[in-house]
């Protein structure tokens, strides 16, 4: 009896990952490689793929890096029909680019509020909307970084909690619908992971206190809170990855999938607030 040579074996399984030159959208792509999945991990600008190549090598795993802005239809399918032409298939999409944003009503504009819903809310439809046929032909999932600010509203961050409130709202109504198509719909919730997200928000914060006028004490509340959350509670990027990967392989995941104990607890507060006063209770005392 012969024995055939080794051969590297060839992933079978394909994930569309956005948003991968930082944080947890880069530890979910390495992690979804080393998980055996092909994997295109996709940038908005493919100049800014030297830290997500170098996760890579150091792993020990390859990645297919792709030019993807979710904010532009013709640049997401352009990168969804490129892997269908190259691959022939496509088993999961995980959506997680995305953009923090500080602000308050009174202190910005409406247009601010909607290119905060172009990037985190939109930029999902448009992903989603070009990868659907191909998950319905494959049994495939549809996997969205959301955060726990998509369930409980949050001071300062009332643009970007709407959107991600908006995700999930709309993911919660399309997972019965894309269900009854085989296409598998989650949407995993992190609380602080210490990432590139705070930084680029790009927000000279003394200055904006300062301009906030009749919100500044409660601003300057609200980040002192905040900062120290993440300096001391932060998750990582890697552990925040661990509940992509359960959503990209577990038998039956989960529609909702929080990534630490900590994001279950404070999302828990929500799902079982129904009129609502513990959630405003508590989050009122973080700029009082
Ligand atoms: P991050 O390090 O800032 O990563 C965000 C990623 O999204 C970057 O790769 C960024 O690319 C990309 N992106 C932004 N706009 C894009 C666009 N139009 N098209 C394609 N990619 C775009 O932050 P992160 O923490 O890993 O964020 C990942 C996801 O987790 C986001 O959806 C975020 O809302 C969510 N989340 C984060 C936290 C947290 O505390 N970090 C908590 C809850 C939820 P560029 O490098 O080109 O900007």
């Amino acid at each position: 009896m012969s024995t055939l040579p080794a051969t590297p074996a060839t992933p079978s399984r394909t994930v569309l990952i956005t948003g991968t030159s930082s944080g947890i959208g880069l530890a979910a792509a390495v992690a979804a490689a080393r998980a055996g999945w092909r994997t295109v991990a996709t940038l908005r600008d493919t100049s800014r793929a030297d830290a997500l190549r170098k996760a890579a090598v150091e792993a020990g795993v390859e990645l297919d890096i792709r030019q993807l802005d979710v904010v532009d239809e013709a640049s997401v399918a352009a990168a969804v029909d490129g892997v269908i032409a190259d691959y022939g298939r496509l088993d999961a999409v995980v959506n997680n680019a995305g953009a923090g944003h500080v602000g308050t009503l009174e202190l910005e504009s409406v247009a601010d509020v909607r290119e905060v819903m172009e990037v985190n809310f939109f930029g999902v439809l448009n992903v989603s909307k070009a990868a659907l046929p191909h998950l319905r032909a494959t049994g495939g999932r549809l996997i969205t970084v959301t955060s726990v600010g998509g369930v409980v509203g949050q001071p300062f961050n009332e643009a970007y909690c709407a959107a991600k409130f908006a995700v999930e709202g709309y993911m919660e109504s399309l997972a019965p619908v894309a269900g009854a198509v085989g296409v598998s719909v989650s949407v995993v919730e992190p609380g602080a992971v210490a990432t590139e997200f705070v930084n680029n928000i790009d927000l000279d914060l003394e200055a904006r206190i300062a301009a906030a006028g009749p919100y500044s004490d409660a601003l300057r509340n609200y980040v002192e809170r905040t900062v120290g959350q993440f300096l001391n509670g932060a998750q990582t990027p890697e552990g925040a990855a661990e509940s992509v990967v359960e959503a990209l392989t577990a038998e039956r995941p989960a529609f909702r999938i929080q990534t630490s104990d900590w994001a279950r607890d404070f999302t828990g507060n929500k799902l079982t607030d129904q009129d609502g006063s513990a959630v405003i209770g508590m989050t009122g005392t973080w700029v009082a």
